[in-house]
């Protein structure tokens, strides 16, 4: 699909760990154009370059260094505001930018369980996206429909953990899952946990983790499963990977598992969204993959990687996933978001 003129975007919480993603992701995009860069009043005022110290290994286009940080106020000049924002603020601050009429596609937890905000995995479940028809946030157009909307995706542990579900659930349902996992760094946004805290360690702790890798699936993927989690912090800088258990409605295979995984397409490959995977899911069969190091940028940090599938001695299967937690998990899956709204023409 060509876009004839871009789409004017800003980024709410741009100096963070995600939005900083958010603007590597977005300065060459073909469809988007960042315009505003927003953080808290700390930043507001400064130029990009000095407030966010950018920490990525791909370089920072000199324009975009050169604005100017906003505060979070709606008044920037953009359609779609993505969203990075801190979880203390950013529900009243989306609430906020709904209201006077932008597009909100966030990443943050506060309103990913309202009944009418879309909780979405544009691979898993693009149908979802309709909840907004239910919305009515912002100023009404001549047709009756409103312009503001709030989209959300789910937490960057979820994620990965949906894109290996789906398919299984389709092919032959799920109705237990016990998961442990080891979580990147970055997930802590920056400056993060302290060296002293991580270098030689491993952190069985993480607030709030659990809770949303136990709820959001549901809601996701629309069955009733019963989740057990386990979160802990370790010293990798990018990429979840997650020790996974799987009770199947339905008897399968091994091949007919890996078949599932391997063949599944969706509607971003279908479309051919810019951010999307060409192939959601890879499958090892090498007994040492998948690995963060090795594999987080697979298909542009956008798949979902999986291996070590085994029978489990207490439910039926047991394999590892592994996918980025902020491409995939945050940043990535939030473009994705608003490129399937535009495909969809649900942005004018
Ligand atoms: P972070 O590095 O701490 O960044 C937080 C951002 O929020 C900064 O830009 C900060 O601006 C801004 N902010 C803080 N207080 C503010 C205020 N009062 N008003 C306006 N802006 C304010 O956090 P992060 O890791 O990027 O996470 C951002 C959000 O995404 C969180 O809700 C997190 O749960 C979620 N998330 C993170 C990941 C991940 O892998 N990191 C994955 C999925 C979801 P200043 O620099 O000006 O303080």
């Amino acid at each position: 699909m060509h876009v004839e003129k871009k789409i004017p975007v800003g980024i709410l919480g741009a100096t963070g760990s995600v939005g900083q993603k958010f603007v590597e992701l977005l300065q060459n995009h073909p469809w988007f154009e960042i315009t505003a860069l927003a953080a808290s009043e700390r930043s507001a005022g400064k130029k990009y370059r000095e407030a966010a110290g950018w920490f990525s290994g791909v370089p920072l286009d000199p324009k975009i260094a050169d604005m100017i940080v906003s505060d979070c106020t709606p008044t920037l000049p953009c359609r779609i505001v993505f969203s990075g924002l801190d979880a203390s603020v950013a529900g009243e601050i989306e609430t906020n930018f709904a209201t006077e009429g932008y597009v909100v596609v966030s990443n943050s937890k506060n309103h990913r369980m309202d009944t009418d905000v879309p909780l979405l995995v544009p691979d898993v479940n693009p149908e979802q996206l309709d909840l907004v028809k239910t919305q009515s946030y912002g100023p009404s157009t001549s047709s009756g429909s409103t312009t503001g909307m709030i989209i959300t995706n789910p937490n960057c542990t979820t994620v990965g953990l949906v894109m290996a579900l789906k398919p299984l659930v389709d092919a032959f349902g799920i109705e237990s899952v016990m998961v442990t996992t080891m979580q990147a760094l970055s997930g802590a946004g920056y400056p993060g946990v302290s060296s002293l805290d991580i270098i030689d360690n491993v952190i069985p702790f993480i607030g709030g983790e659990e809770a949303k890798m136990e709820t959001e699936p549901q809601k996701i993927l629309g069955v009733p499963l019963r989740i057990s989690a386990h979160c802990n912090r370790v010293a990798v800088i990018d990429g979840h990977t997650e020790c996974v258990s799987i009770k199947l409605s339905e008897t399968a295979t091994a091949e007919q598992i890996v078949n599932a995984w391997r063949s599944y397409r969706s509607v971003p490959q279908e479309l051919d969204l810019p951010m999307a995977p060409l192939q959601p899911i890879h499958y090892f069969d090498e007994e040492r993959y998948p690995q963060p190091r090795l594999h987080r940028m697979r298909d542009k940090g956008m798949a979902c990687s999986i291996g070590r599938l085994r029978p489990c001695n207490l439910f039926d299967w047991k394999f590892v996933l592994m996918s980025h937690n902020t491409i995939r998990g945050a940043a990535g899956g939030a473009i994705l978001n608003a490129e399937l709204m535009v495909a969809k023409n649900m942005i004018n």
